[in-house]
């Protein structure tokens, strides 16, 4: 069995990161995170080679998105990306998890585990969790949900009441 894993990293680290992007597009204290012209306008400054494409549903009719880090490319499926754009929480998720993925998980950043099984990966070296944990954070940091119940984390950063809770919880780490 091959898996992939990612060089080790937490929940703190991965905040930074987050922070660090929205302090640099001037979003630091934006409840709102506008994760779509984020994708489209932000990524290609930052990123010189990036690019992003939107499949259509036939062209991906299992994922949401695919993120391709040694091609410089995040693929986004047609539906998504326009769910996205009217701001559903599943889909502005997606968006800012492909976006994990392609910051965190660059080749040298992951390996190939070819002997061990799933159970033997400590959670943070996985990364569905790294790029699930830099999308909660990017969306709904700190500095933004403190004070806020979940159904206000919810609503004012467009997230879903789990991912609103997720954060709440973490909000101290
Ligand atoms: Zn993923």
């Amino acid at each position: 069995m091959t898996l992939y894993i990612a060089k080790p990293t937490s929940r703190k680290k991965i905040r930074d990161l987050a922070n660090t992007l929205r302090r640099i597009t001037g979003l630091y204290d934006e409840a709102y995170f506008p994760v779509v012209e984020f994708l489209e306008l932000a990524m290609p400054e930052l990123f010189k080679e990036f690019e992003y494409e939107i499949v259509p549903i036939c062209g991906m009719p299992n994922e949401y998105g695919i993120t391709y880090p040694e091609k410089n490319l995040i693929s986004i499926r047609e539906d998504v990306y326009e769910r996205a754009i009217d701001g559903v929480e599943r889909d502005r998720f997606t968006i800012a998890h492909e976006i994990g993925h392609f910051i965190l998980h660059k080749p040298g950043m992951i390996e190939l585990a070819r002997t061990q099984t799933v159970q033997d990966i400590p959670i943070y070296k996985k990364p569905e969790w790294q790029a699930n944990t830099f999308a909660g954070e990017l969306l709904a940091p700190p500095q933004v949900i403190r004070g806020l119940s979940l159904e206000e984390v919810s609503s004012s950063c467009g997230v879903s009441l789990q991912v609103s809770e997720i954060q709440l919880k973490n909000m101290n780490k």
